[in-house]
């Protein structure tokens, strides 16, 4: 695990977008594991700039997406669809059919996990980018996901849905489900760039690098992982 710290948000967003366009630029065709979050928002901007500045183009690049909360409409402006939409997939030229997330205005839910399962299967990411939630969760995997995992519908614990209720009018606005990549998908990935900015992810970046590798602390198994880079700010590291 490479670990590089960064003196602010911008900075760590700045290395970030050096590591994706590369990947971009080396295979034009890459397929691009996403994160929401506001963690990759700097990124996504960034990567915009280069697009807008002929650099870096998206037309061959696919995307498959981490995870959607469940009982939100894709239109809804919480959805992680819409967001990615607003954030990146509309300020460039990516086909809108090469973007992907967990569907979960489907009838069958169960069924849509297989079918994303398998998507990432002939998906494999080249690069997946990563967030860090506060008890150490990567896409919505919460503390105790097995690490065999393929996608699933999660229940969002009290702290995942106590962090992301700043989003959001009030806390009962939180969807308390959503569909995740699982584990082992996430594994799958050629490359990982996990990025975390503040001082509420410095616990779990100490847990994630210093702790034991255990299902406590989801993010713990990229220590098992043989290609990962870890993007922090100062506050991110300042339990290390
Ligand atoms: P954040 O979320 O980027 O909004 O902090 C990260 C995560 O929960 O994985």
């Amino acid at each position: 695990m490479k670990i590089i710290i960064a003196k602010d948000y911008d900075e760590m967003s700045k290395i970030a977008t050096e590591i994706v366009a590369e990947q971009i630029l080396q295979k034009k065709d890459s397929i691009l594991g996403l994160a929401t979050g506001t963690t990759p928002l700097g990124l996504y901007k960034k990567l915009i700039e280069l697009y807008k500045s002929g650099r870096i183009s998206f037309k061959d690049v696919k995307t498959v997406n981490l995870d959607e909360y469940v009982g939100l409409k894709k239109d809804d402006k919480q959805s992680y669809d819409y967001f990615m939409r607003k954030n990146l997939f509309e300020h460039i030229d990516i086909l809108p059919e090469n973007t992907h997330l967990p569907n979960t205005e489907a009838k069958d839910l169960e069924k849509e996990c297989k079918r994303y399962t398998k998507l990432l299967e002939t998906l494999t990411p080249d690069i997946q980018i990563l967030g860090i939630g506060s008890n150490g969760h990567i896409g919505f995997n919460e503390p105790g996901t097995s690490f065999d995992s393929h996608t699933h519908i999660v229940n969002l614990t009290q702290s995942t849905i106590k962090d992301n209720s700043r989003l959001f009018d009030s806390i009962d606005k939180v969807p308390t489900k959503a569909i995740t990549m699982g584990m082992a998908d996430i594994m799958k990935a050629k490359k990982i760039l996990l990025l975390a900015t503040g001082k509420n992810k410095a616990n779990a970046i100490k847990n994630m690098i210093k702790g034991d590798i255990s299902q406590d602390c989801p993010a713990s198994s990229l220590n098992l992982h043989k290609n990962v880079t870890v993007i922090i700010d100062k506050d991110a590291s300042s339990e290390l």
